[in-house]
């Protein structure tokens, strides 16, 4: 959700004088030793590069962007030896700074068929990191697809190996298999069994911190999963042991930050200290809680499907709000248990509320909360899943609510069943199956929970962003806001979101680009001015758009559906219409103002 500025002034520069000088050195040289890991699993030869000092400030979604942009071609089939899975943690995963160890992982989309990013919680970012890996770039395809393979990376390099034990494993099942062979302080990125069947809804897993190691965080959107089991991976295991976290070049200045930003946002709302799953009311009220294929923008399941139902149930049952990363002090991820108190998922959130609850006609949370369970051990988007069961339901196959029926369709995509694969490969694919004519995609990607309609500037987002419809590329909540500011205010957020992607920090903190280039210019002991990490977002951008428009995107791809400009909701009736010469301004280049570097981004 937007939230308000938290206006701050500027911060003071990091010095390279005086006291500090010797220890920025140390530092510097520290940072120099960061590496890369090249798989190539086509001879299934692993090689370990310098990381390029000129892309220190580069990381995550920026980081992915880059590569691929030079090593992937964008013609490519994102299913062939020739795509590129890119895993790159944030510039600042494996330090000291709070919420910061998110991971990226990047590669040309089978469902777009452009480029795509998807962030994840969990160890896996936090560790690479402190092993000095700035990103894993894997490349080739094993020449039989019937063969698994696994990364395993530790303190003394990396290494690929086969797992024939492994193939087929539900991504529960494997990290419990695997627990027996790693110490306790491995961290996991898996596919289930949708990724090794190359369905174009599958998901890569990372288990969240140590103390539960759940695959339970995953990179969801875009089909990741299919591109990593198309080169037969199927887990990279890190163990970092007990390294310690990354220097910061200026000690003390890094220090302060950490400090300052964990006062700061613990004093403050905390907004997502129940996680996101409480925003179904005010969603509900917004006309932004998709009901049934999104024929109507509320459902009347609000009350059974909001989140503080499922805080209520930690009373009774255990389970509780936890961090899906080591060093996050938000904790948003609601860990939700059954009836008989034994665990049964995490981070229920909002968006999988929505798409497996109310847009299913599905009334119950705890019914939801099973349908989350398959999907992370299937290893599958629940965006794409619950939007595919929603268009199967709404084309008469299956009864709208029926949530025996919809925990059954998913088996039968672990299955591989004909019915099985069109829904695993996401909602364009069961929409064509069903000859069904209400299909909510752009780009051939499901439109998240935030709709298009009411929110109309996160449309422009979804039309503009080369992540397609994602609505962590640039949301933005103002029902109101004039069509003439809607460019612009998409803008500025998908230019934030794109930073804070490539910073390793959670949305969730809500950290501004004054706040993240303070932290990298006390990381690094360079200054990192507003114009720089700006600069960052906007290239980031561009370098996507970039890969799109060589893969054969055009501004045919930026239309939205005909659903959401033909069918209306709420009492106003509103359908997105914002007409295509508005929408291409957010292509332009704006002048970033003051409140571009003091507001937090949005998710
Ligand atoms: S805020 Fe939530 S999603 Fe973000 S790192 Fe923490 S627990 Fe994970």
């Amino acid at each position: 959700m937007q939230s308000a500025a938290a206006r701050r002034p500027a911060r003071a520069r990091p010095t390279r004088r005086g006291a500090h000088l010797q220890e920025a050195i140390r530092a510097m040289s520290e940072v120099s030793d960061d590496r890369l890991i090249r798989v190539d699993m086509t001879t299934q030869r692993v090689k370990i590069e310098p990381f390029p000092s000129e892309w220190k400030l580069l990381g995550g979604r920026a980081l992915s962007a880059r590569i691929l942009l030079a090593e992937c071609d964008p013609t490519c089939d994102p299913l062939g030896p020739a795509n590129v899975l890119v895993l790159a943690p944030g510039v600042l995963a494996g330090s000291a700074a709070p919420t910061s160890g998110r991971i990226s992982v990047g590669g040309k989309s089978p469902l777009t068929g452009g480029i795509k990013e998807a962030n994840a919680g969990g160890n896996p970012g936090q560790d690479l990191m402190k092993l000095g890996y700035r990103a894993v770039v894997v490349t080739g395809q094993p020449a039989d697809p019937e063969r698994r393979y696994a990364l395993d990376v530790t303190r003394e390099g990396a290494r690929l190996k086969e797992v024939p034990d492994c193939k087929g494993l539900w991504n529960y099942a494997l990290i419990e298999h695997l627990a027996e062979s790693y110490p306790a302080t491995a961290s996991f990125l898996s596919i289930g069994p949708a990724g090794e069947m190359r369905l174009k809804g599958a998901s890569v897993a990372c288990t969240d911190q140590e103390q539960a190691r759940h695959p339970a965080r995953h990179a969801a959107r875009g089909g990741l999963g299919a591109v990593m089991g198309s080169k037969g991976l199927k887990y990279v295991a890190i163990d970092a042991g007990k390294s310690p976290v990354r220097p910061p070049a200026l000690r003390k200045e890094f220090t302060t930050l950490c400090k300052g930003k964990t006062k700061q946002y613990l004093s403050g709302p905390q907004p997502f200290k129940h996680g996101t799953s409480t925003s179904v009311p005010m969603a509900n009220m917004l006309q932004t809680f998709p009901y049934r294929n999104r024929t109507q923008g509320q459902s009347p399941d609000a009350a059974t499907l909001d989140g503080a139902r499922i805080v209520e149930s930690f009373e009774t049952r255990g389970g509780g709000m936890h961090n899906c990363l080591t060093g996050c002090i938000v904790q948003c991820s609601n860990v939700v248990h059954d009836r008989d108190g034994n665990y049964k998922t995490s981070a229920l959130e909002f968006e999988t509320l929505t798409l497996l609850g109310s847009n299913c006609g599905i009334a119950s949370w705890e019914d939801v909360a099973d349908l989350d369970r398959l999907c992370d051990e299937v290893g599958l988007d629940t965006i794409e899943t619950g939007a595919a069961i929603a268009i199967y339901m709404d084309s008469g196959a299956m009864e709208f609510g029926d949530a025996a029926g919809a925990k059954g369709l998913l088996r039968e995509i672990a299955e591989g069943t004909d019915l099985g694969r069109a829904i695993g490969n996401g909602a364009a694919s069961i929409g064509r199956r069903q000859k069904h004519h209400r299909v909510p995609v752009l780009k051939g990607q499901a439109i998240p929970a935030w709709d298009p309609r009411p929110l109309k500037a996160t449309g422009v987002t979804y039309c503009t962003s080369p992540m397609g419809a994602d609505h962590t590329a640039g949301l933005v909540v103002n029902p109101g806001l004039p069509a003439e500011q809607m460019p612009r205010a998409s803008q500025k957020n998908q230019i934030i979101n794109a930073v804070c992607d490539s910073s390793g920090f959670c949305m969730f903190l809500m950290p501004s680009l004054d706040d993240i280039r303070a932290f990298y210019g006390a990381f690094t002991g360079e200054e990192v001015t507003r114009e720089e990490i700006a600069a960052i977002g906007w290239r980031c951008l561009q370098d996507e758009w970039e890969f799109n428009r060589r893969a054969g995107l055009t501004a045919a791809d930026d239309e939205m559906p005909d659903c959401m400009k033909e069918d209306a909701i709420g009492p106003a009736k509103v359908v997105f219409d914002v007409p295509p010469e508005i929408v291409a301004q957010a292509y332009q280049r704006m002048e970033p103002s003051e409140d571009w570097f003091t507001s937090p981004g949005t998710a």
